[in-house]
């Protein structure tokens, strides 16, 4: 395995056209985007796409975002392109949406998990659109993690996660949005959020009118902690959970029974508990999805007994954080400590 070292803003051309030559034979390149690092592979490559499940231990049936560098490639993918898609590509993209579309028969069916329709993106980070157009393929290419864990947003998250599962590592320093991108269904009308995400639903809806939320994305944190209800996933190793509101009685608990606690919080305290590690996290919400998933691959590194996270208030604008703070908890069980 590689790694090569890119300007984010003005990628190296060599180590761009490595990169492509990379992805033609096959191979798997981890890259940044402006949302996470990505593990690509060639779309097309139907035992391309399979190294990747299986360097991410990704279940088969979850299929893979298709990354794409121009819209040129837009009919040798999709079977069919609806009007609103259009509109929100043309507004969007490059950007952290991903449309899902009906496929086109070129597209194999390990990339969309056998179904019917296929997940596009253009993703905006320079080094993701010099690579897509040097390479002129359409690039599968979920998060570069192993499934379920937390995403990446810098290189030695990449490292740490996937080892040498992989070809070759753009590094151009830390991903600026932190957060995946939004997934809407655009086969059906109106369109309906998929995962919320770095695109905001109100930005969108400007755009295409009103988006249909069917799964419940925002409910209280107690009943979507039980197991089942929602996928682990996006998870640090220590065990992980929510609390709405003010963490600080449940901290000065776990810490009275002298556990090493991480404590992600928007409220600075003067004191704390010698056993508690506290990560004050912004109160703007980009600001937040930008830096959480870094904060959570420190705190997961310290060997703590549980990380505990104040949610931020249930309002539009932390939607995608919350649903991955929720989801990280999920099926998480503190009630032993
Ligand atoms: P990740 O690859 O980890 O960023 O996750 C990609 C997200 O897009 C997952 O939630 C997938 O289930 C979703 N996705 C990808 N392709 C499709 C598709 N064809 N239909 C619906 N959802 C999709
Ligand atoms: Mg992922």
């Amino acid at each position: 395995m590689e790694i090569l070292q890119v300007d984010a803003a003005r990628p190296d051309e060599t180590a761009i056209a490595r990169a492509a030559e990379t992805l033609r034979r096959g191979g798997l390149v981890a890259f940044p985007t402006e949302t996470v690092y990505g593990l690509g592979g060639n779309a097309l490559d139907a035992a391309a796409v399979e190294k990747i499940f299986q360097a991410k231990g990704r279940p088969a049936r979850n299929p893979i975002i298709v990354h794409i560098g121009e819209m040129n490639a837009i009919p040798d993918l999709a079977e069919h392109w609806p009007e609103t898609a259009q509109k929100l590509a043309a507004r969007f993209w490059p950007g952290p949406l991903t449309l899902v579309v009906q496929k086109n028969n070129r597209i194999p069916d390990v990339v969309t998990a056998g179904g019917p329709t296929v997940a596009l993106r253009m993703p905006a980070h320079p080094v993701a659109l010099a690579l897509l157009r040097h390479c002129k393929l359409p690039v599968a290419a979920p998060s570069a993690n192993r499934s379920s864990a937390l995403s990446p947003t810098r290189a030695d998250h990449v490292l740490r996660s996937l080892g040498d599962r992989f070809d070759l590592l753009l590094d151009a320093g830390p991903t600026p949005g932190g957060l995946e991108s939004t997934v809407l269904d655009m086969t059906q009308t109106p369109p309906r959020l998929l995962r919320p995400g770095l695109a905001a639903l109100a930005d969108l809806e400007a755009v295409v009118g009103s988006i249909e939320i069917t799964r419940q994305l925002d409910g209280p944190v107690e009943p979507r902690r039980s197991p089942g209800m929602l996928n682990r996933h996006y998870a640090p190793n220590t065990p992980l959970t929510c609390v709405d509101g003010d963490g600080w009685p449940r901290v000065c608990e776990l810490a009275g029974k002298a556990l090493r606690v991480g404590w992600l919080t928007f409220t600075e305290r003067d004191t704390l508990p010698g056993n508690v590690i506290a990560v004050v996290l912004p109160d703007q919400a980009d600001s937040c999805a930008t830096e959480l998933y870094a904060v959570m691959h420190r705190l997961d590194q310290l060997g703590l007994d549980c990380i505990l996270v104040d949610l931020p208030p249930p309002r539009p604008e932390w939607l995608a954080v919350r649903d991955r703070l929720l989801r990280a908890c999920a099926g998480a069980d503190l009630s032993g400590l």
